[in-house]
């Protein structure tokens, strides 16, 4: 009998992941036979614990926090133009041996907020926070067509360097590139999408933009998901925006991405997006 394929999501702590259930769901829109398990690794040991994982005939990894630099660094020789631009890596690989990455986080948003319908094509963002989730997903927008994106940062240093390597790499997108703090936000052209690429709502704070910014036309996207709508949703509906969402669908999106990188086949994201948002509003009850 033929060994399930073996595949697993590393991270530390990794216990809350909810990759498990997404890619078994995906196995099974393809009658794929899988085991998809999470690693809890020690900071010392990710690399060994890489190491480990494919020289026991694993098929694929996926990485989260804290380790997807090291995951880059580990397959640095191999990368997609994706993880190059994004500077971190949250799909693994082996291929003639050798150890390839991805990331495919950019890929995720920018194929959820086309599955909500909100703007892409010619939008002018504003994006807060300027992390590795946000450096992730500059490509994957500009690429999709963005006109323009607007970065701010509580640490508006932090926000600078992320816009000058981008420029440095990629000089052509220099005109639709821009960085600052939150005291610029008030003077700012009405942004047609509000992304919240920070940890706040982890933190169940709102972001300190004025009410202003978020118009009636203007569309708010939290990266951060939960059982109720993320303190950032709830800021931007009372302040006007006509459509919110969370980041939920990027989540299952990505992981889309990683298991077409693996099995050549794109699964339906929509009922295992339902199916997630289920099991998260029962785990809490
Ligand atoms: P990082 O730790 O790299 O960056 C955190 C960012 O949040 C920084 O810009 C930081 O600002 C900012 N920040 C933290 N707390 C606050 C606050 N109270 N007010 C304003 N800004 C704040 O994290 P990541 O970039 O990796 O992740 C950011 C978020 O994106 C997380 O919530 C994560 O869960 C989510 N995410 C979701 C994914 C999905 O699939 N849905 C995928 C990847 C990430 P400063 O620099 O000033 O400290």
């Amino acid at each position: 009998m033929t060994q399930p394929l073996s595949f697993a999501v590393i991270g530390h702590p990794v216990a809350h992941s909810r990759s498990p259930q997404i890619h078994t769901a995906f196995a099974a829109q393809f009658g794929i036979a899988l085991v998809y398990e999470r690693i809890d690794s020690p900071e010392a040991d990710f690399e060994v614990a890489v190491e480990r994982f494919f020289g026991q005939s694993g098929s694929g990894l996926n990485v989260t926090v804290p380790f997807k630099e090291r995951a880059w660094q580990m397959a640095s020789a191999r990368l997609s133009a994706r993880a190059r631009d994004a500077g971190a890596v949250n799909t693994l690989w082996l291929d003639d041996g050798q150890l390839h990455g991805c990331n495919t986080d950019g890929v995720g948003l920018v194929n959820d907020l086309i599955r909500l319908d909100m703007p892409v094509k010619g939008a002018r963002v504003l994006m807060v926070g300027a992390g590795g989730a946000a450096r992730g997903v500059l490509g994957p927008l500009l690429k999709a067509g963005v006109a323009h994106i607007h970065v701010v940062n509580r640490n508006t240093a932090r926000a600078q360097s992320l816009l000058d390597a981008w420029v440095l790499a990629h000089p052509q997108d220099t005109d639709k590139l821009q960085a600052g703090g939150f005291d610029q936000v008030a003077n700012l052209a009405e942004p047609d999408l509000i992304i919240n690429a920070t940890s706040s709502s982890l933190q169940n704070e709102e972001l300190p933009l004025p009410a202003s910014v978020f118009g009636s036309q203007v569309c708010a996207y939290d990266m951060m998901y939960g059982d109720q709508p993320t303190a950032f949703m709830q800021q931007a509906q009372q302040a006007g925006s006509h459509q919110v969402a969370d980041g939920l669908g990027m989540l299952v999106g990505q992981a889309s991405e990683s298991f077409l990188i693996w099995h050549g086949c794109q699964p339906n994201i929509e009922p295992v997006i339902t199916q997630i948002r289920a099991q998260i509003k029962a785990s809490v009850r």
